[in-house]
C-alpha cells in the first residue's frame, strides 16, 4: 500500500466551556476545516464526584450541519425540540442532523449524576452541502451493539465501523455525503494497514497511547494528523495500548460561513438563522 503522508500535525488547544475545558485540535489558527469536518472536541476524561455534571449544556440551537457524539466513558442524556430523547452509554454514537434547525440539551445521565465516575467523549461537526442545509432535522441513536467490529492482527487491532465501509463491513450511520468513521483500539505491538477511500480528505485523532504512523514517526495522545491525498491509506503500529479515531470524507468544496452554533454558506444565511431561532422557527424546547 502506498501510504498517505502527513500534511499537518495539530496539538489540541484547551478551550474553556463554562466550568470545564475541552481539547480542540480542529479548528486551529492553522487549519480552519478539513472539509467536510469543521470541529472536533475531545471532552474529558473527567473524574466526576456524585452529584456533578461535567457537561451541563442547556438548550441551544444548531443549523446547517451534523453534530456527532462518540461516547467513550460515562453517560449522556440528550433531549431536543423534535421530541427525541436519547441515553448514550459507553460505545454509543449519536448522529444528529441539525438541518433547518433543532434545539437540544446535553447533560450527564441521571445514573451518572447519582454515581459519578469518568466522563469522556468526542464531539465532531460534519458539514452539510448547500442542498442539504435546510432539510428536516433527524436524530440517529446508534447503540454500541449495532456497530460492526473488524478484528485485525490476531485481535490486537479492533476497528469499529460507525460510518462508511471497511473490510466489507458497513457502519450503521446514514450520512448525507460519503463519510468513513472508524474507532480504532490497538493493543501494544498491534499493526494494521487502513485503506482510505480515494478522494476523501482524512485525519487521525489519538485519544490515548502512542502510535507509529506509516512505519516512520510516532505520535502521542491528543494529536490530530491530517493526511494528504497522495496514497491509498495509512498504517499504524501501537507503541502502547492506544485509542484513535480515523475520519475521512468527500470534500464539499463550498464556502463556509460559521457563527456560533450555525454553519451556512453566506453571512446573510447566518443572519437568517439568528432571526429564525428568535422567532421560534427552530422549534420550542423547555427542558423540564
Ligand atoms: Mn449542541
Amino acid at each position: 500500500m502506498k501510504y498517505r503522508s502527513v500534511a499537518n500535525i495539530q496539538a489540541s488547544e484547551l478551550i474553556e466551556m463554562g466550568s470545564t475545558a475541552v481539547k480542540q485540535p480542529l479548528p486551529t489558527v492553522k487549519v480552519e476545516q478539513i472539509d467536510p469536518f469543521l470541529l472536533l472536541h475531545h471532552f474529558g476524561p473527567y473524574a466526576v464526584e456524585p452529584g456533578h455534571d461535567p457537561l451541563d449544556v442547556g438548550p441551544h440551537p444548531h443549523r446547517g450541519f451534523e453534530p456527532v457524539t462518540f461516547l467513550y466513558q460515562g453517560g449522556i442524556r440528550h433531549k431536543d425540540s423534535r421530541g427525541n430523547e436519547g441515553l448514550l452509554e459507553p460505545g454509543d454514537v449519536q448522529w444528529m442532523t441539525a438541518g433547518r434547525g433543532i434545539i437540544h440539551s446535553e447533560r450527564a445521565s441521571r445514573a451518572f449524576r447519582e454515581q459519578g465516575g469518568t466522563m469522556e467523549g468526542i464531539q465532531l461537526w460534519v458539514n452539510l452541502p448547500k442542498a442539504k442545509k435546510m432539510i428536516q432535522p433527524a436524530y440517529q441513536d446508534i447503540k454500541a451493539a449495532q456497530i460492526p467490529v473488524v478484528n485485525l492482527d490476531q485481535q490486537k487491532v479492533r476497528v469499529k465501523v460507525v460510518a462508511g465501509t471497511f473490510d466489507s463491513q458497513s457502519g450503521p450511520a446514514r450520512t448525507h455525503t460519503p463519510i468513513q468513521a472508524l474507532q480504532l483500539s490497538l493493543l501494544q505491538g498491534g499493526f494494521a494497514e487502513l485503506p482510505i477511500p480515494p478522494g476523501h480528505n482524512a485525519f487521525l485523532y489519538t485519544l490515548r497511547g502512542e502510535v507509529q504512523l506509516n512505519e516512520n514517526w510516532s505520535y502521542g495522545k491528543e494529536t490530530l494528523l491530517e493526511f494528504r491525498q497522495d496514497g491509498e491509506g495509512i498504517s499504524l503500529r501501537a507503541v502502547e495500548n492506544s485509542e484513535a479515531l480515523l475520519l475521512s470524507g468527500m470534500p464539499i468544496g463550498e464556502p463556509v460561513a460559521q457563527w456560533g452554533p450555525y454553519v451556512m454558506n453566506t453571512q446573510t444565511e447566518i443572519m437568517q438563522a439568528m432571526r429564525d431561532y428568535q422567532m421560534g422557527k427552530m422549534g420550542v424546547y423547555t427542558e423540564y
